[in-house]
């Protein structure tokens, strides 16, 4: 099944669905880079570019109408992969995630619907609020803002990026995420030198709140968080929504489910021996 999908940024792909089997090939290098695997999922599904919307088309345009992923926002490449399963699987849109209760022991099962809002689903996606950062997104240029009286200018994060922090991440343990993943949005701090960013990150204390803040202004995204009630305890709270083998290949979850019912009916029959 192939389906047009609209992106964050107004890109519209053309995808296909996929066998498990196919999935199961793609997802073998997983272990050694999960972006590199992310990137081929994204790369088997596509079947044509059909509109660059706010991209500049020199960017995001491969070969042969097909999308130069890793030239895509980190945004983009997400909803290509939820896109990617929602058109795989009869029942794709479904996604029934394992959640732990944080004020009870308990953990259960929340339904999610992987589709929009606007189509009935259960998660949000948005683009550029402002035109001003659309224009510049469509131009290549940076985003500007004022961190107090600072002057900031940052843009999106890429595939690029992300292949570039996770090797980071691999070489120095110790680095946080959060901290490679600024300092590879940042493109300027007014009157400081590019290589004093990442020591001047890490030192910025409250004001990093403002700072993640003033960037995220400026985005076009997709929220994985959803809103969960715990069936046990009835309290209110959040799950994020993973990308694991479980979330690719819902017939990995079906496979542990059968393994611990027959499992159990093979131990009632042991007890019932007894
Ligand atoms: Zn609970």
């Amino acid at each position: 099944m192939s389906e047009i999908i609209t992106f964050p940024t107004r890109m519209k792909v053309e995808m296909q669905g996929r066998s498990v089997a196919e999935f199961r090939s793609t997802l073998k290098g997983m272990r050694n880079s999960i972006v590199q695997s992310h990137t081929a999922a994204l790369e088997a599904a596509t079947a044509k570019l059909v509109d660059v919307g706010d991209y500049p088309e020199s960017r995001i345009l491969g070969p042969e109408d097909s999308v130069n992923w890793l030239q895509a926002t980190t945004e983009d490449r997400i909803w290509g992969l939820i896109g990617t399963r929602v058109n795989s699987y009869g029942d794709g849109a479904i996604y029934n995630m394992k959640v732990q209760c944080d004020r009870c022991p308990k953990s259960y099962t929340r339904r999610t619907d992987l589709r929009p809002i606007e189509d009935g689903g259960d998660l949000v996606i948005w683009g550029f609020e402002k035109d001003e950062h659309r224009e510049a997104f469509k131009q290549g240029l940076p985003f500007e803002g004022k961190l107090g009286e600072r002057g900031i200018k940052w843009r999106m994060a890429y595939g690029t990026d992300e292949e570039l922090i996770e090797k980071l991440s691999k070489d120095n343990p110790n680095a946080e995420t959060d901290d490679l993943n600024l300092n590879c949005r940042i493109v300027e701090v007014e009157g400081m030198h590019r290589n004093d960013v990442m020591t001047w990150i890490r030192k910025l204390g409250d004001d990093r709140i403002a700072l993640t803040d003033l960037m995220s202004e400026a985005s076009a995204g997709v929220d994985l968080v959803v809103d969960t009630r715990c069936p046990w305890c009835n309290s209110d709270g959040e799950a994020t929504i993973p990308f694991d083998l479980e979330f690719w290949i819902p017939v990995v979850a079906a496979e542990r489910d059968r393994r611990r019912r027959r499992k159990d009916a093979a131990l009632i029959r042991m007890a019932e021996k007894n």
